[in-house]
């Protein structure tokens, strides 16, 4: 079995990799750690900006638990080049490390498009923590924020911006808001839901360049009116962290292309999270799912196989949720699929909305939106995800789904989608504390 493992990045996939890691083998190999950045969650930056947290508790991994999980650790250092015969990899002062499986785990960063002005100051992207204490450093009440994208990354710091005091605008280049997250009638009740709750949304709009103009920003299109803003955020995509990987012969598509037990074309090159372009659950197609519990799952998995165990991985489940000023706004699995057979329910007094897609009597996919307020909102939302999950056949609830979209529990329950679910584990076993000897834990 390899005894020195190298995880590569210290976000949600390399840090569930070395904690699988040392739950399987309690200390006995070696493992070494290089991160760009200190171990933090990006996903709880949203609430660091708004202030319901502080700085400190966005960080994951503390120096004494990596020291008590007998991590080597190369913190605030890049990896530069992968030698993948070689069994090596090149820092970016210089520096060779040598191992004998590794596991790249470098997540993705923020992209913006390539116009005049995308760089200038008062211009930022929400994606690292160091970014986050640039926007925080910006904003005071009163401050008109313009937020070019209006997709998944967006929405999930719109309620912050807008808890500080300051003015919204969102500008998409689409015809419609969350293009890739809710259909055209979701987006529409999305929509006017925010326009009632005070965000100013303009779609269809391309900016063209961004001009200092005596401390703010002026924002031009190919169209229409100019827009002046004291901070712009640009929420116009991600990408995975790759480039570094050119040349080493590993085989690359959106992501590092991995079978089903996330193994790349090198087999003791394993890849996981954002950079890894793996299997959906539900398709079976290669995809990347740049979302935390795919991130999670994936090192978990690598962390098991990397221990020495045979883990293979079901693939994972696209899901994308969030909540706008107390409106949920969630889909699931193969929601988009053009060729479902699909079943929608709209109830626009409530601003409630549900799309069921189907293969057969199995749900592969759906989108609900509801007020968070409505109770059933938020209950449905797990109830979807379970059964787009679980697959279960819905026989002739299926029918009843068809008439009454809205009522989903006792399909949910007369399908034992619980049972169905519970046994589940991604390692086939329940999860627990990494057990090292008496000397290594304090
Ligand atoms: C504001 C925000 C909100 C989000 N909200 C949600 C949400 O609600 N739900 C959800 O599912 N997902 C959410 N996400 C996405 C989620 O955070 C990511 O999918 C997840 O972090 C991916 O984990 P990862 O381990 O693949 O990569 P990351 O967590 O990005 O970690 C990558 C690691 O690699 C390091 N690294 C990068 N390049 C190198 C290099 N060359 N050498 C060494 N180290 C390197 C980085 O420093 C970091 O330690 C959110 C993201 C953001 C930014």
């Amino acid at each position: 079995m390899p005894a020195r493992h190298l995880i590569i990045g210290a976000g949600t996939a390399g840090l569930n990799a070395i904690r699988t890691i040392r739950e399987e083998d309690g200390g006995a190999s070696e493992i070494t750690l290089v991160a760009a950045e200190r171990p933090y969650s990006r996903m709880v930056l949203p609430y660091y900006l708004d202030r319901s947290i502080a700085e400190s508790h966005v960080f994951t991994a503390t120096a004494a638990t990596l020291a008590n999980w007998k991590v080597k650790t190369h913190i605030g250092k890049k990896a530069a080049s992968l030698n993948a015969q070689g069994n090596t990899l090149t820092l970016d002062d210089g520096a060779t490390i040598e191992y004998d499986d590794c596991l790249v785990a470098t997540g993705s960063r923020a992209i913006r498009p390539s116009i005049p002005g995308a760089d200038l100051p008062g211009v930022h992207s929400f994606w690292t923590l160091e970014q986050a204490r640039e926007v925080i450093a910006g904003i005071a009440p009163g401050s008109h924020v313009v937020m070019v994208g209006a997709g998944f990354i967006a929405f999930t710091i719109l309620n912050s911006i807008l808890s500080l005091g300051a003015k919204l605008t969102i500008v998409e280049i689409a015809p419609r808001i969350l293009p890739r997250m809710v259909d055209e009638r979701g987006a529409l009740l999305v929509d006017a839901w925010l326009r009632k709750h005070g965000v100013r949304i303009l779609t269809g709009v391309a900016l063209t360049r961004i001009e200092a103009a005596r401390g703010k920003r002026r924002l031009r299109f190919r169209k229409g009116e100019t827009l002046l803003a004291d901070l712009v955020i640009m929420a116009t995509g991600i990408k995975p962290n790759l480039d570094w990987l050119e040349g080493s012969g590993i085989r690359m598509n959106h992501g590092i292309l991995v079978d089903d037990h996330l193994r790349s074309s090198a087999p003791n090159v394993y890849a996981g999270g954002d950079v890894a372009e793996g299997k959906d659950g539900v398709t079976g197609a290669p995809v990347v799912h740049a979302i935390e519990p795919t991130a999670m799952e994936h090192g978990r998995v690598v962390g098991a196989n990397m221990a020495g165990r045979d883990v293979a991985y079901r693939g994972s489940l696209n899901m994308n949720i969030v909540e706008v000023c107390r409106l949920d706004v969630a889909s699931f699995g193969a929601w988009d699929d053009p060729n479902a057979e699909a079943f929608t329910g709209l109830r626009p007094e409530r601003s409630a909305y549900r799309k069921l897609c189907w293969s057969g009597d199995r749900l592969t996919g759906a989108i609900i939106i509801g007020q968070a307020a409505d109770v059933w909102t938020t209950n449905d939302v797990g109830m979807l995800k379970g059964l787009v999950h679980a697959g279960v056949r819905l026989g002739a609830w299926k029918e009843h789904l068809r008439r009454h979209p809205f009522d989903v529990k006792p399909a949910f329950i007369a399908s034992r989608t619980t049972e169905a679910l519970l046994p589940q584990t991604i390692l086939g076993r329940p999860s627990r504390t990494p057990e090292l000897p008496a000397t290594v834990i304090r």
